[in-house]
């Protein structure tokens, strides 16, 4: 839940999802469509899908046991070097770090040096004995990773509350380094078109290509030149979303019909029990003034 999603905005999905599946068995065992609605929200639904087909393979497979060595835990479905190394240092204890972007922070500012310039895995391992001394390694992963987002801040740095700031040539050094590359953001235009009925329902689809809407969603499809006009559609409204690293400029179209393609079916806009991506819900609630 926690892979580019902030701590606060997980609580409470984390709390509801461990009231309802208190072990990896039951997990296991659960149908997709109600882990996904107790997901709902949250976003990335890839990890939901994955962490119950890990769930599946531990326990199926090794006897409800997390395999030990990071080559065998990254075999499991969106398991890769990060949480890899998270879930060998909380479960196991482990001497490992996590390199997610907080800690790569925090050594490229020790070191003032473009991350892209640093070897994480050799200044791992020529400091181990320095890094995991306390032999609480289940805390040390978390605390790096807590450090660069609470005091190594990536705007504004808290040097003076900072435990290694004698040693840290950001801090020290009158002139600091690049250390990242700004992250593109891509802007796109997307037509998203409801197809409405007189009995409240919209046709929803499981075939977009695109993979922020992979899930059961509304038609849409990229607009690449803003002069084609839609015969046929009403336009709704037009808003921007932010997915991710991206913009999005949407244009929504409405029609009344009876009839719909092959490869929509039709969904109750009222109905709360399916599992449905928040990005859909939004729109919902907009064509439901429309009744
Ligand atoms: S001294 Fe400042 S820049 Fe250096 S590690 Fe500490 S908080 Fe980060």
């Amino acid at each position: 839940m926690l892979q580019q999603t902030q701590v606060k905005t997980v609580i409470p999905y984390f709390k509801k999802f461990t009231s309802e599946i208190k072990s990896l068995k039951k997990l296991s065992s659960t149908s997709e469509r109600k882990v996904l609605k107790l997901w709902e929200g949250l976003g990335y639904y890839r990890r939901c899908r994955n962490l119950i087909e890990t769930a599946k393979i531990i326990v199926k497979k090794n006897r409800s046991i997390l395999p030990k060595t990071l080559i065998d835990i990254k075999k499991l479905p969106g398991i890769g070097d990060y949480t890899g190394n998270v879930l060998l240092a909380l479960v196991y204890n482990q001497p490992r770090l996590a390199l997610d972007g907080n800690v790569k922070r925090v050594f490229s500012r020790i070191f003032n040096t473009h991350e892209k310039k640093l070897d994480f895995e050799k200044i791992i391992e020529k400091n181990r004995k320095k890094l995991f001394f306390s032999k609480r390694n289940y805390d040390f992963v978390e605390a790096t990773m807590e450090f660069g987002a609470l005091i190594c801040k990536p705007k504004e740095p808290l040097c003076s509350l900072c435990p290694i700031n004698k040693f840290c040539k950001f801090s020290n050094s009158g002139k600091n380094a690049k250390l990242t590359d700004k992250v593109k953001i891509n802007k796109k235009s997307y037509n998203i078109f409801c197809y409405l009925n007189k009995y409240k329902q919209i046709g929803l689809t499981k075939n977009n290509n695109l993979g922020f809407l992979k899930e059961y969603n509304l038609p849409v499809v990229e607009e690449k030149s803003k002069k084609n006009k839609l015969k046929n559609w009403n336009f709704l409204c037009n808003y921007k979303n932010s997915i991710s690293n991206k913009k999005l400029d949407i244009n929504l179209y409405y029609k009344f019909s009876s009839k719909i393609p092959r490869n929509l079916n039709w969904y109750s806009i009222c109905n709360n029990k399916e599992f449905i991506p928040t990005f859909t819900k939004k729109i919902f609630k907009q064509v439901e003034n429309l009744y």
